[in-house]
């Protein structure tokens, strides 16, 4: 894939890039190893400092980043502004809560024979960021702000199609104080990280993406001997039960369906609505996604902008046109519009069964698959009937039903009548083909740390 940007809303190629050559990336690597130990000798209210920094300028640059984000990958404008405001409070976060997360956690001294003993979590070293473009700032926070904190440079390899929010990130860092080599883009295909990956300054490797992708990187980071965390695709359900309070229910699934155009890992893919409910729902859905506003990214009044690349438009109408050959209904949408730009309508498809490609894939994109359950059994059922497990989301008022639906639903978020989101305080990831290992809260900042027991006798 070019390295470029490219408009989604016209197709127009703005801006591309020659990929780094063998010089320039040997460079940053040896910037990146000379940063673990500068990042080393610093302390964590330095640290903190710069990253609170970094949630200034961008804060103070929200309006042009913003912008930079829809002209790369399409997103609604006011999505992008929430985006780099999220990212700041992230940075916030970090700073604050980093030195108590990684403070030594003493251990039963006298249980091991010794005067005293604890674990100390220590930097790991630079660490390979393979990111997608979805949320092409956030995802690279989320992995950036504990990282620093810790004292980890990170080498970011973003996705071919936002190279300039690449450069920006890289920037940024730097401009907050960060030393040099702390944070820096590596503006290389995916066909260098193998070779990146057996450099042996590397240390670790994160990756978000598709499953794919995750099985890649992790096969090349296997044959190196190397940590990795995977953040890959996902399926989540969103169960609707009787004693769901229904307007709240339908407001916030048309929300979780289409937030990012329908390009989010947890945005809620598969409405399972209980028989009791379905009629209601099924009609009150179909015509909100009806309403929603498809057009330009840049105005303000655009619920749903294009999806990032033709590949992707092309992907989502191919699931749905094969769902449609196998016998599915589309109660709404369903057709590439003509006119320039990448667009697919918000579209609701029923009557989808085990053999059809939507029932099994990720739809990426903003297509609900609509689905009844006889009973409540049937709806757990149908919920973990995915090999992915990263989000879900169940809507119920009675304690018994969220109580099973907590404990059944296999995955490794369970939001209970409100939208699956990410929160810094809560660990984010997946079981299954969604991946493996933590990002954000006291558990994602320790993963790319050497746990090391320290036995004092
Ligand atoms: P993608 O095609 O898998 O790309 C993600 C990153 O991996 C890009 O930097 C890409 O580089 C690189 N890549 C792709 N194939 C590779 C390979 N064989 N070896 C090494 N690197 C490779 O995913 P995407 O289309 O950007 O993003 C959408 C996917 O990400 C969806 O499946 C979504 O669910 C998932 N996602 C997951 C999370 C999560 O937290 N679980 C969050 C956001 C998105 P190039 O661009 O150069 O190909």
């Amino acid at each position: 894939m070019a390295i470029a940007t490219t408009n989604p809303a016209t197709g127009e190629m703005l801006k591309s890039f020659d990929p780094m050559g063998e010089k320039q990336i040997e460079r940053i690597l040896a910037d990146a190893a000379a940063a673990a130990v500068t990042l080393r000798a610093t302390s964590f209210d330095e640290r903190a400092a710069w990253l609170r920094e970094a949630a200034l300028l961008l804060e103070g640059e929200v309006v042009e980043v913003a912008r930079l984000v829809t002209m790369e990958m399409g997103k609604p404008i006011g999505e992008a502004k929430a985006e780099v405001t999220k990212c700041a409070a992230a940075c916030r976060y970090f700073a604050t809560h980093a030195e108590e997360f990684l403070a030594d956690q003493p251990a039963d001294a006298h249980a091991v024979g010794a005067s005293r003993a604890y674990t100390r979590f220590e930097p790991l070293g630079p660490v390979l960021a393979v990111m997608p473009w979805n949320f092409p700032l956030w995802q690279v926070m989320r992995f950036a702000a504990p990282n620093l904190m810790v004292g980890n440079p990170g080498l970011l390899k973003h996705a071919s199609n936002v190279p300039q929010t690449a450069l920006y990130l890289d920037e940024l860092f730097e401009r907050s104080g960060f030393p040099p080599g702390a944070f820096q883009a590596l503006l290389v295909g995916s066909d260098a990280i193998e070779n990146i990956l057996l450099d042996p300054r590397v240390r670790a490797a994160t990756l978000t993406g598709s499953t794919p992708a995750g099985r890649a990187v992790a096969a090349a980071a296997g044959r190196a001997l190397k940590k990795t965390v995977l953040e890959l695709g996902g399926s989540d359900p969103f169960v609707v039960l009787p004693s769901a309070d229904l307007d709240a229910a339908v407001a916030t699934a048309v929300k979780a369906r289409c937030q990012n155009s329908g390009q989010s890992c947890i945005a809620a893919k598969r409405f399972i609505v209980h028989g009791e409910v379905y009629e209601t729902f099924a009609r009150a859905f179909t015509d909100r996604m009806a309403a929603l506003v498809v057009g330009d990214p840049l105005d303000h009044a655009t619920d749903v902008g294009p999806l990032a690349t033709e590949q992707v438009r092309d992907d989502v109408a191919a699931q749905v046109d094969d769902a449609v050959a196998r016998g599915a209904t589309v109660l709404t949408g369903g057709r590439v519009p003509d006119g320039p730009g990448w667009f697919y309508p918000p579209t609701v498809v029923t009557d989808i069964t085990r053999d059809m490609r939507m029932f099994g894939e990720e739809v990426f994109g903003p297509v609900a698959g609509l689905y009844r359950a006889s009973s409540v059994d049937e709806a757990l059922e149908l919920a973990n009937a995915t090999e992915f497990g990263l989000g879900s989301n169940v809507w119920t008022n009675d304690p018994g039903e969220r109580e099973r639906f907590v404990n059944g639903l296999d995955a490794g978020q369970v939001f209970v009548n409100g939208m699956t989101t990410s929160y810094p305080a809560l660990p984010f990831g997946g079981v299954g083909d969604s991946g493996y290992g933590r990002e954000l809260s006291s558990l994602g900042i320790r993963e790319f740390c050497n746990a090391k027991a320290v036995w004092i006798g």
